[in-house]
């Protein structure tokens, strides 16, 4: 029998701010894959309703509510998939923030500290806290989802594209030091993605033809567009790729201005 690739039977995965958008569209499609998927965010209420669909469909899944920004609470979420399933195969560290819109001169200290310490701090938190573990088996895989903003200047999200810029360094970082381990760190950087997070970037619909207009696939991007690069980060068609940022950008960043 031809050995699928894609497979993620007996692979426990972790997927942050997975209640909605990209990182729901994940943490299902790996459950399609076989993984057992935690599904966690700051609402109890619709991390349960996303696994409970998730359960009903055939998969595994368990809501763990964390508020990323909290240590107490990230304790609990992989102290309860470790207690549950006894094991971290796959983090998905998707949960951000974007508390400002607006000038660098105008960004209140606070909303940078605030950008600064959900986007990269929690980040690297989650990291050191499950890499041992990793390291042990001699298997894991580490994605960041990014964004595209990580790779341009922006005039109105400029704190928000630094901390995903430092992402993609944390990768590389994480790759370079625990590749001797089989500990796979890439990142994820979206386009522009229908989500709630970035409607007030595509709900006028002149802004929202204009950006289409501007990708050369013509549309923007939904959710389970960003599924299948998750899926194969987290399998064994990833197994020697490392380090590296994934533009799943519907080609906006490849566009030239002919
Ligand atoms: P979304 O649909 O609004 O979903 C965000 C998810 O994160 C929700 O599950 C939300 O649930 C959770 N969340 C928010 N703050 C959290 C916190 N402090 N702790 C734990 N969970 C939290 O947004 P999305 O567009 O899918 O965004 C996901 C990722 O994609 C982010 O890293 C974002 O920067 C990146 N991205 C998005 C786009 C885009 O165009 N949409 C483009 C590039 C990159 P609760 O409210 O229940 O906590």
């Amino acid at each position: 029998m031809a050995m699928n690739l894609f497979d993620l039977t007996g692979k426990v995965a972790i997927v942050t701010g997975s209640s909605k958008g990209i990182g729901r569209a994940m943490a299902e499609a790996m459950a399609e894959h076989g993984a057992k998927v935690v599904i966690t965010s700051r609402k109890a209420d619709i991390c349960d309703e996303v696994a409970a669909g998730i359960n009903a469909s055939g998969g595994e899944a368990i809501a763990v509510p964390c508020n990323v920004s909290r240590q107490d609470e990230r304790d609990n979420l992989l102290a309860t998939t470790r207690e549950t399933w006894g094991r971290i195969d796959i983090l998905i560290l998707n949960a951000a923030v974007n508390p400002w819109h607006g000038s660098a001169l105008d960004i209140p200290d606070s909303a940078f500290d605030k950008t600064m310490e959900v986007n990269i701090k929690c980040n690297m938190a989650f990291c050191r806290a499950v890499i041992p573990e990793m390291q042990e088996r001699k298997d894991g895989a580490i994605m960041i989802v990014s964004s595209v903003g990580g790779l341009r200047g922006s005039t109105v999200l400029g704190a928000y594209c630094i901390s995903k810029a430092a992402d993609m360094q944390i990768v590389r970082n994480l790759a370079v030091e625990f590749g001797k381990d089989n500990i796979r760190v890439n990142c994820i950087a979206p386009g522009l993605v229908k989500t709630n997070f970035a409607r007030v970037l595509y709900e006028d619909p002149e802004t929202a033809a204009r950006k289409s207009a501007a990708t050369p696939m013509r549309r923007l991007g939904e959710g389970e567009d960003l599924a299948g690069i998750a899926v194969y980060l987290a399998s064994k068609a990833g197994a020697w790729t490392t380090g590296q940022t994934f533009c799943i950008d519907g080609g906006v960043t490849i566009a030239g201005n002919d």
